[in-house]
This record gives structure tokens, C-alpha cells and sequence, in this order.
């Protein structure tokens, strides 16, 4: 009879220190056998040269290292995660497996659909939350509904929060825990389709002199003045815990940020209409121009406008762009160019290292007027009256856009002022707003 283990399964939780399901695993009294599956379902769609990959690659590769240490390793798989799971069910004698809960529609399918080949061996999923401080259902309003402004939700997630919430999981103590196997290889990046792409990923921590001043600087694109944490929140390569704890003892604005993470999050749990169309149906009606021409001047930073033109050849190089150029990005697209928020959404979710569905669609439904407290539809941005309050010297500008300022750099695609009428005249439209 095989020894009886449980199974740690890794998805966006890559990290053993302070991790909620691995340390329950951990806790169970069996061996943990932990293990990755590059989703193929996932992967084929991807872009050769995808910067993620890259990134979940060499995180697994670390991880690996770390638990070879402690005689054991990190088993990882590349399929179809069905078909792995029951490669699993017959290799093992599995009595449980842990994991870190997922609000994403792909993976909330997913899950269920592994949970029923688990039970139909009478093995359970165990989920836990990880990803976030409180659960879509934890956060209510009065009557027990979910909110869906951002103000009150983040004064009761402040009001029910107390240490307990962000206290670390203490795995080390526990890494005794795990199973002992000889290493084994795990499949390389060209033999799953992708480019082994040199390139340097945002640092896991940043310095606390930039969370210190965040409330002062985190609006001017030019200087460092925000975390650069996305990505690792994404990949759960840092803890929330941990980061909420630091923003409560350094800076509240800090905090703020970390909150609207939860807010879009739970919005995405409660509301899942929203990640494929307007959260308000009315905005659905609105007759976009979809002008592939103006579309693909956007993508490549060549509308003639400095400022948007600088965060788009930031996004396209470096996979970040600061959030205020994402607000002003977002914004100029569908209202200058009313080209529906969905292809601007789409663009970000390929390009963006930090790329969460949940803070993405709430982005773009932010800027398109369609969101949960969503800017209203005739605050249309000025992209040079936000150039001359958040880059006045433009250092951004120069930075991103080498000819600014020469007979090289592009005419406006369209002009402001026409563009910002037109934009009123066809949200009233579909809003059913007369003057
Ligand atoms: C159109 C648009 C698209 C966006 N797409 C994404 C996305 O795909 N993924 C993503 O994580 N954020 C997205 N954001 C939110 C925000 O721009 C990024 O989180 C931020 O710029 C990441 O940089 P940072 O790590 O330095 O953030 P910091 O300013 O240092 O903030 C720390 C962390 O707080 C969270 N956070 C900050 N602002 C927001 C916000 N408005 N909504 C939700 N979480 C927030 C992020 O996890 C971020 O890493 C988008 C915003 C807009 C306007």
C-alpha cells in the first residue's frame, strides 16, 4: 500500500512563507507533496514571447530550489489539468489536496470541475482564502448586500479589520512536512512554445521610503513613486498580509490602494456579468466608432497626443504603466476615440506584467463611465491639462517619446475639442441624457 500524502497545488499563490492552504497542508499530519501545472488551456493562447511565463518559470525554479532543500522538490506538470489530476490519482495515494482560493471565472470552472474528479475518488479540495484580506461575502453592506462604491466598502473594511486578518501563516515551522522525493526536471520554456526572453522583473519588495512618501508622489509618472508590486501580487509571489500589515503602520494612502485591490476583486465575485460587458446596461448601447486606424495609433503610442503616446511606448517596452497614464490612456480611447473599452481592456490584459482581470476591468470600466463608481460620462480628461499638473516638465514625455517637440512626432489623430463634443453628444445618446 502506497504511504497516504496530501497535495499542495500552486497556482497564483507561488511563495512557502505565509501561505494560508500550504500551511494548513502542512498542518494536516501527512506528507505534502507540492506540485505546479502549467495549464495548457491557458498557455495556447499566449503570445511566444510572453514576459509572464517567463516570470511563473523561473519563480517555480526558485521554489524548486527552496524545497530541494529541505529533501524535497516542486513537481510540475505541463497539460491538460484534468488529465493531470488523474495522472495524479493514480501515482498517489492522496487523502486531501490544499489550495488557494481563485475568484477568476476560468478557474472557478476549473476547480469545479476538479473537485468532482477528486470526489468521485472521495478526496476534497480544500480551498482557502489567500489572495485577498476579505472575501466577497465578508465585506457587506448593512442589508448584506455586496457594495459597489468604492468609500463606504473601504471605511467597513477598515472598521472589521483587526490582526487576525493579517497575521502570517507560519509555514516554516512546518516544512519538515514535506514529502521527500528525488528531484525531478520540469519542462523548459521552448518546449512549451516560449522564448526564454531575457529580461529584469520588478524587485519583491520596495523600499519603505517609497511607501513612506506614496501619498506625495504616487501621481507623477516621471519619478518612482509607487510600489511596483502588481506582479507579484498577481503571482502571489509576495503576501498580502504581510504588505497590508506594513501600509497600516507606514502610510493609510498606501493602504487605500491595497483595498481597492479587494473592492474590484469582490466586485468581480459578486457581479461576473461585469468582466464581459457594461456593469451598467445602459452603457452597453453606446455606439462606438471602433476605428481600427485610431485603434492601432493607440496601441502604438502614435496619436499625437504626448502624454498618452509616452504610457503606451511604456507599456509596450516595459509591460507597466503608471496608473494615472493607465486612467488617461483608458479615458482617451473610449471617449476621444470611442472605441469600446473591451479592446483597450484586451490590449492591457496582453501587455501587462501586473495583470489582474479583476482591477483590469475595473480600470477600463472607470474610465469608460460604465463601472461601479465609475468617473461620470462627461468627465472627459484633458490629456494636456493632466500633462501640466502631473508632468509639467516633461520628463515622462521625453523619456518615452524621444522626438517630442520635432517635425518627427505625429499630428493629433483627432482634435480635442471636436472629439470631446462628439463624445457627449454619443454617451447622451445611448444614456437617453437630454440637454
Ligand atoms: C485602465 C486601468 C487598468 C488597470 N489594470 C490593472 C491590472 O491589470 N492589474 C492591476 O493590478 N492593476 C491595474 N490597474 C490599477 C493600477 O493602475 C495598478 O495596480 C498600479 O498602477 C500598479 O502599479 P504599482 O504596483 O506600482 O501600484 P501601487 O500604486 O504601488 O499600488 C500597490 C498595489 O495596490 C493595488 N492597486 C493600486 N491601485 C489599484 C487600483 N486602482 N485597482 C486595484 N488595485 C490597485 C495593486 O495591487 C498595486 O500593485 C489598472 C488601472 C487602470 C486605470
Amino acid at each position: 500500500m502506497k504511504e497516504s500524502i496530501v497535495i499542495h497545488w500552486f497556482r497564483r499563490d507561488l511563495r512557502l512563507q505565509d501561505n494560508a492552504a500550504l500551511y494548513n497542508a502542512l498542518k494536516s499530519g501527512k506528507k505534502v507533496l507540492p506540485i505546479f501545472i502549467f495549464d495548457r488551456q491557458i498557455l495556447d493562447k499566449l503570445p511566444k514571447r510572453d514576459l509572464r511565463v517567463v516570470f511563473i518559470h523561473q519563480t517555480l525554479l526558485a521554489l524548486k530550489e527552496e524545497l530541494q532543500s529541505w529533501g524535497s522538490d516542486l513537481q510540475v506538470f505541463y497539460g491538460e489539468t484534468e488529465s493531470v489530476w488523474r495522472e495524479l490519482l493514480q501515482q498517489h495515494n492522496i487523502s486531501a489536496v490544499f489550495t488557494n482560493r481563485d475568484y477568476e471565472p476560468y478557474a472557478i470552472a476549473r476547480d469545479t470541475r476538479i473537485r468532482d474528479i477528486l470526489s468521485d475518488k472521495q478526496i476534497a479540495l480544500l480551498d482557502y482564502k489567500d489572495h485577498v484580506i476579505f472575501e466577497f461575502n465578508e465585506v457587506l453592506k448593512d442589508d448584506g448586500k455586496p457594495y459597489t462604491v468604492y468609500t463606504p466598502y473601504s471605511k467597513k473594511w477598515k472598521a472589521l479589520l483587526d490582526p487576525y486578518y493579517y497575521k502570517p501563516y507560519p509555514t516554516e515551522t512546518y516544512f519538515k512536512n514535506f514529502l521527500k522525493f528525488e528531484a525531478s526536471k520540469m519542462p523548459e520554456l521552448e518546449e512549451m512554445g516560449f522564448d526564454n526572453t531575457p529580461f529584469t522583473f520588478p524587485a519583491s519588495q520596495s523600499s519603505r521610503s517609497v511607501i513612506s512618501n506614496y501619498h506625495l508622489n504616487r501621481d507623477l509618472p516621471a519619478i518612482n513613486g509607487t510600489s511596483r508590486l502588481g506582479l507579484h501580487f498577481r503571482f502571489g509571489t509576495i503576501s498580502i498580509r504581510e504588505k497590508v500589515g506594513k501600509a497600516l503602520a507606514i502610510n493609510e494612502k498606501y493602504l487605500n490602494e491595497l483595498i481597492w485591490r479587494d473592492f474590484y476583486i469582490q466586485i468581480m465575485a459578486n457581479f461576473p456579468h461585469a468582466m464581459k460587458g457594461a456593469f451598467k446596461p445602459a452603457y452597453d448601447g453606446i455606439e462606438w466608432q471602433n476605428n481600427e486606424a485610431h485603434f492601432k495609433a493607440w496601441c502604438e503610442g502614435k496619436t499625437g497626443y504626448p502624454i498618452v503616446d509616452a504610457g503606451m511606448r511604456e507599456l509596450n517596452t516595459t509591460g507597466f504603466m503608471h496608473n494615472r497614464v493607465r486612467m488617461i490612456v483608458a479615458s482617451f480611447l473610449c471617449k476621444h476615440l470611442l472605441i469600446d473599452w473591451r479592446w483597450g481592456e484586451t490590449y492591457f490584459a496582453e501587455k501587462l506584467l501586473d495583470f489582474e482581470l479583476a482591477s483590469n476591468n475595473g480600470g477600463w470600466q472607470w474610465a469608460a463611465g460604465s463601472g461601479v463608481d465609475a468617473a461620470p460620462y462627461f468627465r472627459i480628461f484633458n490629456p494636456y491639462l493632466q500633462t501640466e499638473k502631473f508632468d509639467s516638465k516633461f520628463e515622462y514625455i521625453k523619456r518615452w517619446v524621444p522626438e517630442f517637440g520635432t517635425s518627427q512626432y505625429p499630428k493629433e489623430i483627432v482634435e480635442h475639442t471636436k472629439a470631446r463634443e462628439l463624445c457627449l453628444e454619443v454617451y447622451k445618446r445611448a444614456l437617453k441624457i437630454s440637454d
